[in-house]
C-alpha cells in the first residue's frame, strides 16, 4: 500500500528511515502548502551608503512562519525546496511580492532606489526565467532599473545557457550582482563576459577584517577588483563601525549588515527611512 504511493510512500516506510530523514519528509510536505497557506513572507534588509548613511536599496529575505515549528530558517527550508523543485513556485512569489512592495513603498511616498532579489540555481534551469522576471515586471509596473537579481558564482559556472540567461535579462534592463563574492569558484575570464553591475563581499570576510591579515588582502583584492573592472562593490554582514570605516577606507562605500539594520518589516523600512527623507529636506 505505501510502495504503491510511490516514491513518498515507499521512503516514509522504510525501515531504515532515520529521525532526521521523517523531519525533513514533514517539512518537504508542510512547505509545498507553505504558500497558499500564507505563512511565507519577506523581510527586507537596507543597503547604505557608508559617508553619508543614505539607503541604496534593500534586499529581499524570505522567511517562513509554520504555526507549530515557528520561524524556520532560509538555511533549513531553501535547500529543501531547492531539492524538490518547489523553489520554483517560491522563487516567483518572492519576486512578485519583492516588486509589488517597491510600489507599495512608492505609493506611500518612500522613494526605495533598487531591491535586491535572491535567485537560486534551479530557476535558471528550466529557461523561463526572463519570461518570468518579464511578466512581474509589467504586472506589477516596477521599472526595471529598479530590480536588482542576485546569483552566486555557482549559478553562472553551473547553468549551461547562464551567459544567455544574464545577457537577456541585461536586455530587459535589470541589474545583477554576485552574492557571496570571493567563496565560489568563479572564473574572473567568465566574469569579465557577463553584464554584472555588483560584486557583493561574502560576510565571512568581513567578520574578522580587523583581525586576520588574509581577510583584509580578500576584501582589498575584491574591491579593487570591482574598481579596475567598472563593477559595484557591495560588503554583506557589516555589523560595527571598525569594519563600516575599513571598507569606506579601502573604496568601498556601500554596505549592508546588522551594523545599519536587521533585516525588518516593511513598515519599519517606511518608518525608519520616509523619516530620514524627510530630515534631510
Ligand atoms: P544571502 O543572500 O547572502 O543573505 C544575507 C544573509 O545574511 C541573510 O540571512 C541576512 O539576514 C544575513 N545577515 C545580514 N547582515 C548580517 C550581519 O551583519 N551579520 C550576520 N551574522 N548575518 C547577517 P538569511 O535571511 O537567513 O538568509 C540566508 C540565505 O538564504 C541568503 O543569503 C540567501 O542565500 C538565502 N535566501 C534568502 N532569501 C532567499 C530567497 O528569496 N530566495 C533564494 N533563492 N534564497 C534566499
Ligand atoms: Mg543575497
Ligand atoms: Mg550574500
Ligand atoms: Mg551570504
Amino acid at each position: 500500500q505505501a510502495k504503491a504511493r510511490g516514491r513518498n510512500g515507499y521512503r516514509f516506510y522504510a525501515p531504515e528511515m532515520s529521525g532526521e530523514g521523517v523531519a525533513r519528509l514533514h517539512l518537504e510536505t508542510y512547505l509545498r502548502r507553505s504558500i497558499e497557506k500564507d505563512e511565507i513572507f519577506l523581510h527586507y534588509q537596507p543597503q547604505v551608503e557608508i559617508d553619508t548613511g543614505r539607503l541604496t536599496g534593500v534586499e529581499a529575505l524570505v522567511r517562513w512562519n509554520h504555526p507549530e515549528l515557528g520561524l524556520v530558517p532560509p538555511f533549513r527550508f531553501i535547500p529543501l525546496a531547492e531539492d524538490t523543485g518547489f523553489i520554483n513556485q517560491l522563487g516567483q512569489w518572492v519576486l512578485h511580492e519583492a516588486c509589488r512592495q517597491m510600489v507599495r513603498w512608492q505609493e506611500a511616498g518612500l522613494e526605495v532606489p533598487k531591491i535586491a532579489v535572491n535567485l537560486s540555481v534551479r530557476q535558471f534551469e528550466r529557461g523561463t526565467i526572463v519570461g518570468m522576471v518579464g511578466e512581474i515586471l509589467r504586472e506589477t509596473g516596477l521599472a526595471p532599473h529598479r530590480l536588482q537579481l542576485e546569483v552566486t558564482e555557482s549559478v553562472i559556472m553551473n547553468t549551461g545557457d547562464a551567459l544567455a540567461f544574464i545577457n537577456d535579462l541585461h536586455a530587459i534592463g535589470v541589474s545583477l550582482a554576485i552574492d557571496d563574492f570571493g567563496t565560489g569558484y568563479s572564473s574572473l575570464a567568465y566574469l569579465k563576459q557577463m553584464p554584472v553591475q555588483t560584486l557583493k563581499i561574502d560576510r565571512s570576510f568581513i567578520k574578522d577584517i580587523s583581525t586576520d591579515a588574509n581577510d583584509e588582502a580578500i576584501v582589498i583584492a575584491i574591491i579593487q577588483l570591482g574598481k579596475s573592472m567598472n563593477l559595484s562593490v557591495i560588503a554583506e554582514g557589516v555589523e560595527t563601525e571598525q569594519q563600516a570605516a575599513f571598507l569606506a577606507r579601502h573604496g568601498c562605500n556601500l554596505a549592508q549588515g546588522y551594523y545599519y539594520s536587521r533585516p525588518v518589516t516593511p513598515d519599519d523600512i517606511l518608518q525608519r527611512w520616509q523619516q530620514r527623507d524627510d530630515n534631510d529636506e
